[in-house]
């Protein structure tokens, strides 16, 4: 099947890509579309990539799928959650990944409980009032200092105890096989293949 990812986000498209093998996976950009950003103004995971998948889908009338993820900190309250891209900006330009990570190393300082998690909720939305959903999560620590070059935003400081490494020190298939987005988006591929739009093989 032929679908497109509602993103502008390279890095996720380059992890989504290897776990639909059997799918054609477009961005907006191959649609002509340059500039996705419908107003992500849900307040959960689920509202923000129902929004995404959704407003896609009435702009090109082809199936769409949307991922919205972040990292919840519990000693934050969840924070920066659904606010991680946007994470110390204040309105302003966003920070980079490394300021992000400094700033909330910086916040976390002196606190011992470092629990936390990565979320990916993808929503594919494939005709009208027609969708399905799932939610995963990446349980793990935040680290004391970042470290690894693997992956992308807060992976170099979210460490996981039971592989003694940062996700930024795990290879892309260690990564796809246990992360929120690896494990939601193999049970949307199993979910896919109960549907009869068809596939490339
Ligand atoms: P979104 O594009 O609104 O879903 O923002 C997601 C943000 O959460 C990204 O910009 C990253 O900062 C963070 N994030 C989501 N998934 C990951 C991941 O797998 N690794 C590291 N950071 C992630």
């Amino acid at each position: 099947m032929r679908f497109v990812v509602a993103t502008n986000n390279l890095h996720k498209i380059v992890e989504l890509k290897p776990l639909f093998p059997c799918h054609e996976l477009l961005m907006p950009s191959d649609l002509g579309i340059n500039e996705f950003c419908p107003e992500e103004n849900g307040k959960t995971f689920f509202e923000n990539a129902y929004i995404k998948a959704r407003s896609l889908y009435e702009l090109l009338g082809i199936p769409s799928m949307a991922d919205d993820s972040g990292l919840c900190v519990e000693a934050l309250g969840g924070k920066p959650g659904i606010g991680s891209a946007r994470y110390g900006s204040n309105g302003k330009e966003l920070l980079a990944a490394s300021e992000k990570n400094s700033l909330l190393l910086s916040e976390l300082a002196g606190v011992s409980n470092r629990n936390c998690a990565f979320v990916c909720c993808l929503v594919f939305y494939y005709g009208k009032q027609r969708f399905m959903c799932v939610q995963e999560t990446l349980e793990g620590e935040i680290a004391g200092s970042p470290s690894g070059k693997g992956g992308f935003g807060y992976d170099p400081i979210v460490y996981l105890p039971q592989y003694g490494k940062t996700v930024a020190e795990l290879s892309a298939d260690e990564k796809n096989r246990i992360s929120h987005r690896g494990k939601a988006a193999q049970r949307m591929a199993t979910m896919l293949a109960t549907l009869s739009l068809g596939c490339r093989d």
